[in-house]
């Protein structure tokens, strides 16, 4: 099998269902791996995104990673039975980069890497998660993974009202766990819209507040002792990602759990954050994103770096909220993963009309991603192909 053509183009998203409401001018970029295998008439396509939450990746794309996986001979991108190698492909695209210095190019990898994954498991006519089960030797026993609604982004107007009737709306599609921003105003406003999420839930071991990395060292330790009485369920990118010492002094006077590691990019910066950040082994949750941390090697390289280190898998619930991360955390058998049903659309969330049963969602049967379940996506990916 040949890659005939890898093609790409960056389009916007939203932190809102809606979308008119700023968001930043947020955006992702799409690719679509064509290559010289047929099935039922059409081409084999590989797609995959961005993830959610960092900028789209074109040039990076376009001009260093796309090229390098196109000039490959078939050889070195397959395996023995012909279907390509997504490890391979990924040793393909990093030929030549130096260590350190990851910015985004870690994101353009882990974009191609997506689609790699969903192309391969294509061929094999297997959803994802099986097919990448199979291949790491890990037995896949169930389609269930556990989820909780990512959302509670602040509203321009009626921030409670609104945030409330998403709450409600969560818990009316089955979940059972939630998660909301905090830190964009003062804390005491913060702590209003935490009570207000609060009367809605059994009690606060039911939500998690995410600060969007935004907190100072002073204002992360005056928010973790407003926040410790609530007991919640974690207590998300407080700080500076890189500011480990902050998240000691945090970790060393606030009990519940706290999560970190969705802006940490790589197998490298995950092992200097149970270094030096203080963490607490099988307590604390890592929220890294595998696309945005050069797809599934380096990820799997995190998880064997955790377990090596004496943490479990199930510390791990990966950042994104859309399929690709679902299969990973089913795969890798992982805590459980974050699902996005009303924000990023139509990226976030799983399969169209996949019910979420008690904070449990179902995996796709469908070869691949599943992206075919998911209409609206599918048009933005099939106009690549036009
Ligand atoms: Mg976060």
């Amino acid at each position: 099998m040949r890659l005939v053509d890898i093609r790409q183009a960056t389009v916007p998203i939203s932190r809102y269902a809606d979308a008119s409401i700023s968001s930043g001018n947020l955006d992702t970029t799409i690719v679509a791996i064509i290559t010289d295998a047929y099935r039922a008439g059409e081409p084999i396509v590989g797609f995959g995104f961005s993830s959610i939450g960092r900028y789209g990746q074109s040039g990076l794309i376009r001009d260093r990673f796309a090229p390098r996986l196109l000039a490959a001979p078939a050889e070195d991108l397959c395996a023995a039975d012909g279907n390509i190698d997504p490890f391979r492909a990924w040793q393909c695209m990093m030929l030549g980069e130096k260590p350190g210095g990851h910015g985004e190019r870690c994101v353009a990898v882990g974009t191609l890497d997506m689609a790699l994954w969903d192309l391969a498991a294509k061929v094999a006519e297997e959803p994802l998660y099986q097919f990448l089960g199979k291949v790491i030797g890990i037995e896949q026993t169930s389609q269930q993974v556990p989820v909780y609604a990512g959302g509670g982004y602040y509203f321009p107007d009626d921030d409670i009202g609104r945030l409330t009737t998403e709450v409600r709306q969560f818990l009316d599609q089955g979940h059972t766990h939630i998660k909301m921003k905090i830190g964009a105003v003062p804390l005491e406003d913060d702590l209003k819209r935490i009570e207000a999420i609060l009367d809605l839930l059994p009690d606060g071991s039911h939500l998690a507040v995410d600060a969007m990395n935004r907190y100072s060292p002073e204002m992360a330790i005056r928010a973790a002792q407003a926040l410790q009485p609530y007991k919640l369920w974690w207590f998300e990118d407080i700080c500076d990602p890189l500011d480990f010492t902050t998240h000691e002094r945090v970790a060393a006077e606030y009990s519940p759990p706290i999560a970190a590691g969705e802006a940490l990019f790589s197998a490298a910066d995950a092992t200097n954050l149970i270094r030096y950040a203080g963490l607490r082994r099988n307590h604390d949750i890592f929220v890294f994103d595998p696309v945005h941390c050069y797809g599934v090697p380096e990820y799997l390289q995190i998880a064997e770096m955790l377990e090596d280190n004496g943490w479990s898998r199930q510390s791990c619930w990966p950042h994104g909220g859309h399929l690709f991360s679902l299969h990973l955390a089913a795969a890798l058998k992982l805590g459980g993963n974050e699902c996005n049903p009303h924000n990023f659309q139509p990226f976030g969330g799983f399969a169209d009309g996949a019910e979420i049963s008690e904070g449990f969602a179902t995996l796709p049967d469908v070869p691949g991603v599943g992206f075919a379940t998911r209409p609206q996506l599918m048009n933005l990916f099939s106009a690549l192909l036009t």
